[in-house]
């Protein structure tokens, strides 16, 4: 088994995915339709071998289902099965949260694997998205049920990390699912850890908030200090503020705020929160766009800690959260028009630093088309859009706070 090359970037992910050729399953079977369709190395590396499940299977491949009822028909399977026998889950018409990854040339621009590739790869080729699990624990985790610790006592590849995230991120997903549509409002702030994850995460939704007259304001938590490993961390940060300003300008963006807490080390102190706390306080906004906490990285995850404690108690908002380190299923979706999507790829190629590290025009790109991939649009975002109350109440719920990272 290879293990996997860390890029530098995703050092800061709290579960990263072991990258292999082949999938340590004997004798595999497959349940829900051939998947061949969506996951070419099965063809590769099995061939003949690939059989619908029948009693001489050794191990169970299947979609990862959806919410609902395609997690029932899915759990009443694994159920049936012997709980040690290794369940293969691939990531098809839904995202899920990848233990393994497998990576290839060919492709017919699937656009997850498009994403999933940009992430570990740079951008080349296609990366396969799969959970392997033995079927009790597989269970376990779509029934987001806690895992016990004699259960956490797993060979090393199927790591602690990976069983605590890909559970709180379960956990995450039953508890907001009460999604309000993206209506217009006067004024929206946009809080997010870094530069570039505002025009990542909401590019589209700020190009329309703006044509509809809305008031933006821009908050970023970090400054940028690690985003250039080549360069001081002092040179660095100004780079990074730099590229956020022209970007912002090529959105029409004015009000912009820099708290400059430090990158990749983000945590919820005194200081930040009684700036943005001032901040939210005197511009009170009716909406404000964030990273939400099951995104699979540090600071991501900080930020919600930040805007937790800084959130004045008398401000009645909504919160738009979103994705890009953890593909989220579809919940509050936003069409963009083709210029929209294209002031969106503009403006984000204003982060050069970046771009050389990470192909981000191409994630966004397929990001975006996978979100759309249910409307008549070619481009959307996707929004976990809640009242502030219902968002923080979920984020103590799934008890994340417990949880530790890479480092
Ligand atoms: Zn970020």
């Amino acid at each position: 088994m290879q293990w996997p090359r860390f890029m530098r970037r995703p050092l800061n992910l709290i579960s990263v995915p072991t990258v292999v050729e082949v999938l340590p399953l004997s004798k595999p079977g497959f349940a829900f339709g051939d998947p061949r369709q969506d996951v070419a190395s099965l063809d590769i590396n099995y061939g003949k071998a690939l059989l619908p499940f029948n009693a001489q299977s050794k191990s169970f491949i299947a979609p990862f289902p959806r919410q609902g009822e395609d997690t029932q028909l899915l759990l009443e399977r694994l159920d049936e099965l012997p709980s040690k026998m290794m369940v293969a889950l691939y990531e098809s018409k839904t995202p899920l949260w990848p233990n393994f990854l497998i990576h290839h040339s060919g492709g017919d621009g699937l656009n997850l694997q498009a994403v999933r590739s940009c992430m570990r790869h740079k951008g080349q080729g296609f990366s396969e998205a799969w959970c392997v699990l033995p079927a009790k624990k597989m269970a376990r985790l779509l029934r987001a049920q806690k895992i016990s610790k004699p259960l956490f006592l797993a060979p090393a590849w199927e790591n602690k990390r990976f069983l605590s995230t890909a559970l709180d991120y379960q956990r995450t997903l039953s508890l907001l699912e009460n999604t309000q549509p993206l209506v217009d409002v006067e004024r929206i702030t946009v809080v997010m850890p870094h530069y570039d994850d505002e025009v990542l995460q909401c590019g589209g939704a700020m190009l329309r908030a703006l044509a509809a007259n809305a008031t933006l304001q821009v908050i970023w938590l970090s400054d940028g200090s690690r985003g250039v490993s080549s360069v001081s961390h002092q040179k660095s940060s100004e780079m990074r503020r730099a590229e956020a300003e022209a970007a912002m300008a090529e959105l029409g963006v004015k009000n912009m705020h820099h708290l400059d807490g430090v990158e990749t080390k983000l945590a919820a102190d005194d200081s930040i929160c009684q700036q943005l706390n001032h901040l939210l306080s005197e511009f009170r906004p009716q909406r404000v766009h964030s990273v939400w906490w099951a995104d699979n990285h540090v600071d991501h995850y900080e930020a919600n800690l930040i805007l937790q404690r800084a959130w004045p108690h008398d401000l009645d908002a909504t919160i738009a959260a979103s994705g890009l380190w953890q593909v989220m299923p579809l919940r509050t979706v936003v069409e963009l028009t083709g210029e929209q999507q294209a002031q969106k790829i503009k403006s984000l190629q204003c982060y050069q630093s970046q771009i050389d590290a990470v192909d981000y025009a191409r994630l966004s790109q397929h990001l975006d088309a996978y979100y759309a991939h249910q409307s008549d649009a070619n481009y959307a975002e996707n929004f976990w859009h809640v009242s502030a109350q219902q968002y923080f109440s979920a984020l103590q719920n799934t008890q994340v706070k417990t949880r530790r990272w890479f480092g």
